[in-house]
């Protein structure tokens, strides 16, 4: 009777219990196993089946590593290295990965980091954002999926760069190395720039699961052309021999020598590649994921009461200029937009004329002639225009 308490620590405090029951009630056996978790990323992402089932296989020994964990037997943690074109799923797995296993994640991109007291993002501000993407859970957070991409954009540049300060890139790669490593990282609970007075949180990254990606053009260039003038592949068609990833190939010291620093690579026990995407597989990529973009654009449309089909040699006509664009997967919606864009426009227009389909043709997408319209007469019968 003689103590006082306000209404907003009433509400923290049920905060606070209702997250330890839940915490108590998290049933470790419960980790999907490596087939469910490569099951989920098959019904999102096409193709890239050798990273898919690393990531399977790290994601799950990770939780493993961090629910079973004996006294005596610590397990290294597994980060992952993941090389490939731009555009061919990598942020994409990382982000499907997190999703599966319930856990935060952000992403990051290297060439806006900057060594801690630069102008820019410091690389605790990664983990300040996988904080707010965990809604200010430090639990949650510290379990969390951090992905950063442009990794290879942050290479050491030539030999004596210790002689001056590298700001983009070795310096970063440090910074980065500390939180990779497993550091307490305070940071400011509501981001910004850390001043002296200003209210923190710690935040022990030792459990964080890191994914880095970049599309290492060059050392792809590099180890191709090695391989052709060491005489390797000799016999082998030289068509079959061009169409190779050689990403594929890459080992730690590749990476170090490209410029990544040794303990940074150390870091990453785990290699893996995604491969760029064909024109078959950029068709898949447009309709069979549960989140396809021509998914998307039918149930858009449906919204407007008009329904919209591409006709097969719509679709391969779409990936063909996707492929064009150099992009992989990243051109798809470009140029799925710019092709629906003036009948989103002219939609309520249309239903008022009566037209119940559009059909997009080949035609359409490559020449911008009229889609096949299809009206819904009053007595329920259908007719087609072009
Ligand atoms: P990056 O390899 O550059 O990280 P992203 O994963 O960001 O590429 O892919 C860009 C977009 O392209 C994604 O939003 C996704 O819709 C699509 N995409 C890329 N690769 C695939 C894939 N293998 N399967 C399905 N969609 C993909």
């Amino acid at each position: 009777p003689d103590s006082f308490i306000c209404n907003e620590c009433i509400s923290i405090s049920h905060k606070i219990i209702n997250e330890d029951e839940q915490l108590e009630s998290f049933d470790p056996t419960n980790i999907p196993t490596p087939e469910e978790i490569k099951a989920y990323l098959d019904s999102v992402v096409i193709s890239q089946d050798d990273a898919k089932e690393l990531l399977s296989v790290v994601a799950y020994n990770h939780y493993k590593r961090i629910f079973f964990a004996e006294d005596g037997i610590e397990i290294e943690k597994s980060n992952v290295i993941m090389l490939g074109a731009t555009g061919s799923g990598k942020t994409l797995l990382a982000k499907t990965l997190a999703k599966k296993l319930e856990v935060p994640f952000t992403i990051a991109d290297a060439t806006t980091l900057t060594e801690s007291g630069y102008v820019g993002d410091d690389v605790e501000n990664v983990v300040q954002k996988l904080y707010a993407n965990s809604e200010g859970d430090i639990e949650k957070t510290q379990k969390g999926i951090i992905f950063i991409d442009e990794i290879d954009k942050i290479c050491r540049k030539g030999e004596n760069t210790s002689l001056t300060r590298d700001v983009s890139g070795e310096g970063v790669q440090q910074g980065l190395l500390k939180i990779v490593e497993g550091t307490e990282c305070r940071v400011p609970p509501h981001g910004g720039r850390k001043h002296p007075d200003q209210q923190t949180i710690t935040i022990d990254t030792t459990n964080i699961l890191f994914i880095v990606g970049g599309a290492f053009t060059e050392l792809e260039k590099q180890i191709r052309s090695k391989k052709a003038s060491s005489g390797m592949g000799f016999g082998t068609k030289l068509q079959e021999q061009d169409e190779k990833n050689y990403l594929s190939e890459v080992q730690p010291e590749d990476l170090i020598k490209y410029g990544l620093i040794p303990e940074f690579v150390g870091r990453f026990s785990m290699i893996t590649n995604i491969d760029p995407l064909d024109e078959t597989q950029l068709i898949r990529i447009l309709t069979e994921p549960r989140n396809a973009i021509l998914k998307q654009t039918h149930y858009l449309f449906g919204l407007d009461n008009i329904d919209i089909e591409f006709t097969k040699d719509a679709k391969q006509s779409i990936a063909k200029k996707a492929k064009a664009l150099g992009t992989n997967a990243r051109g798809l919606k470009n140029v799925v937009d710019t092709v629906v864009l003036p009948y989103q426009f002219d939609a309520e227009e249309m239903r008022n004329r009566g037209v119940s389909k559009i059909q997009i043709t080949n035609d359409v997408v490559d020449r911008g002639a009229d889609p096949v319209l299809v009206f819904k007469k009053a007595n329920g019968t259908t007719k087609t225009q072009n």
